[in-house]
């Protein structure tokens, strides 16, 4: 029998929502990407369109780039600060009479790779989710770990550079100063590179284009960002010892450009990596879509 769920992922920069059928979740029915709006109004009202237009009937889930407590609201979140303490579930429930479910964007993603991605049949996964910032998801033994609070799994902020840029959250030097969309940004900046005749900061879309035309800059930018990725991942492969690392989030539509020479590293970097036969780094099956399929599969 057929179930129609909506899922939406609300990330810094981007919204994106799904229609998936609960029988054939990899199989995206309907998709839509906005901008986040810088309100929390903007951003209710985007959830309450955005649901329309997938045509919610009874079950919506969302996924927010954040720390979320008790699957209601959000408690912390350096690129999504207008949502914090907005009782997102209550209101969308009594705008739209559907129940809705709600998560960390990054956990979304990985409950849509272990039921019908790459991480099918995996028990030991780490998924690393690379947008504005550095979100992440981790699951042991089978089961996703959320933490005592639900908050586990924010690998964007441990800190690689006591020394380093400012980070959104106020700390300096975290993991996703450098290896996310803003990180390749702050990369870019370091060469100043910028957008010809502008003085706007380059996007990770463009400086993909420009690295695929073989501007030699650019193709820097992109080996750096690889070190970056590579030197939180085997933190990571440090601590959790998983079988598998999902690469999903935005910048995974262009992991041509970095993934290879991030798993080289990995491996020379991490302790007793010729010995760990069995890690692998894989781009999410569901692309950017993860999180979002993963939302709608939280009903
Ligand atoms: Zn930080």
């Amino acid at each position: 029998m057929s179930e129609r769920l909506v899922g939406i992922d609300v990330g810094g920069t981007k919204m994106l929502a799904v229609a998936i059928d609960r029988s054939q979740p990899s199989e995206v029915l309907e998709m839509h990407l906005v901008p986040t709006p810088s309100t929390s109004d903007g951003v209710l009202s985007a959830l309450r369109e955005l649901s329309i237009r997938c045509g919610v009937d009874q079950r919506l889930g969302i996924g927010l780039a954040g720390l979320v407590e008790g699957g209601e609201v959000l408690r912390a979140a350096p690129n999504l600060q207008s949502m914090i303490d907005i009782p997102v579930r209550a209101a969308i429930e009594d705008a739209l009479g559907v129940t809705v479910r709600i998560d960390n964007d990054a956990t979304c993603a990985l409950v849509a790779e272990m039921s019908t991605g790459v991480a099918r049949g995996v028990d030991d996964v780490v998924l690393v989710a690379l947008g504005t910032g550095i979100g992440g998801g981790i699951a042991s033994g089978g089961e996703i770990r959320r933490g005592v609070h639900g908050f586990a799994g924010e690998p964007g902020h441990m800190c690689l550079d006591p020394n380093g840029p400012m980070c959104v959250c106020g700390r300096r030097g975290c993991w996703e100063r450098y290896a996310s969309g803003a990180g390749l940004v702050w990369l870019s900046q370091q060469r100043s590179l910028r957008v010809d005749g502008t003085g706007n900061a380059i996007t990770a879309e463009e400086l993909a284009e420009r690295a695929r035309s073989g501007e030699t800059v650019a193709l820097e930018v992109w080996a750096e960002f690889s070190e970056w990725l590579a030197r939180g991942l085997a933190n990571l492969a440090d601590v959790l010892d998983p079988e598998l690392i999902v690469i999903g989030g935005g910048l995974v539509a262009v992991s041509d450009l970095y993934l290879d020479r991030t798993r080289e590293l990995v491996v020379s970097e991490v302790l007793g990596g010729r010995s760990r036969g069995r890690i692998r780094i894989e781009p999410a099956h569901s692309g950017p879509s993860a999180g979002a399929i993963g939302a709608a599969l939280l009903n």
